[in-house]
Order: structure tokens, then sequence, then C-alpha cells
């Protein structure tokens, strides 16, 4: 009976969403995001054998984001002569195309500076605990349901980090939603 009582907020392993788990074994948040993790867990599995393969070929192949940024060419081209079988390729995934490295050397000169990749421009939250509400100080402070607290926090994609049995959310964050008037409580 006391089992099913308890309610340990936890980060679910796959989606990321905060979920009331019953047991301290509990990973994920739903069957749903337990069967997913597992058949990622297996696909990637597979793209690592196909990885495997190819290098025992003794063919070199790279992902093609690192050929535009060491050869003098563009997607484009790339693209068109992978569509016209000029250039060796194999896919791993979707957005995982690897092509061959003797063929594009045959094709194009190399950079004469090798292409700086983007870097992508993320926010970076300070999430130590001094930092942080855990979720009952939200709920005390702001006088908002544990439930709505959940939920605004999916929401509104505001990161959250778990340590032991405390689920803790950046400050700035919470303040900048509770104070703004336009979030129903
Ligand atoms: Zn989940």
């Amino acid at each position: 009976m006391w089992k099913s009582m308890l309610q340990i907020p936890k980060v679910c392993k796959y989606c990321g969403n905060i979920f009331l788990a019953k047991t301290v074994k509990t990973g994920y948040c739903s069957h749903k995001c337990a069967w997913s993790a597992n058949n990622e867990k297996k696909k990637r599995e597979r793209q690592q054998k196909t990885l495997d393969k190819i290098k025992s070929e003794g063919v070199k192949y790279i992902i093609i984001t690192e050929a535009l940024r060491i050869f003098n060419t563009s997607r484009n081209t790339l693209h068109r002569l992978i569509h016209f079988q000029k250039i060796r390729n194999k896919r791993i995934s979707p957005k995982r195309l690897f092509v061959c490295v003797q063929d594009i050397e045959s094709l194009f000169p190399v950079r004469p500076e090798p292409l700086v990749s983007p870097k992508k421009e993320t926010l970076v939250f300070d999430m130590t605990p001094e930092k942080c509400y855990t979720i009952g100080e939200i709920t005390r402070r702001f006088k908002v349901t544990e439930s709505s607290v959940y939920k605004h926090i999916r929401q509104y994609s505001i990161p959250i980090r778990q340590v032991g049995n405390y689920v803790y959310a950046p400050k700035v964050e919470i303040d900048k939603l509770y104070n703004n008037k336009n979030v129903r409580k």
C-alpha cells in the first residue's frame, strides 16, 4: 500500500520531462519513452556496426560536413555527384552521410583554410543549487501547485536538473515565468 503512495519527482531519461515516479528505479515517464529509448539504443548499435564495417573495408569515409570543411566544394555539388554515383558514399542514418575521401580528393582541391563550423548558440544556465529553486520552493514562493509547476516547466522548456530526490530549475527562468502576469497559475 505505502509503495503506491511514493511520488518521487524525476527527470525522464528520454524526453526530459519531469514526472512523479512510483519507484526509485523508474527512469522513464511512460512506457512510450522506455520503448523509444530502447529502440534508439538498438539503432545506435546498428549504426555503429555499419561504421565498423566501413572502417574495416580500408576505404576512408568522412561525414559530409567534414568533407565540406576540408575540400573546396559546396554541399549541392557533392549531393549532385553522389546522385550521379561519382562519389562513393554510405548513409548511416537520415542525417549522417559519409563520403569517400579518395573520390573527393580526385575531384576537388583542399581549401587553403578549413571552414570553421559555426557554433550553435545555446543558452547556458547556471544549474548550481544556489542559483536554482527546488520544485517545493517554487510552489511555496509563487503559490502554485506542483502539477502546475511541472506543466509550466514543460510548456516553457525550462531546463531542469535532478540531484537525489530534488528537481532544480534555474531561478532566473522561474522568476521570469511567474513575474509574467500572463502565466495562468
Ligand atoms: Zn518521457
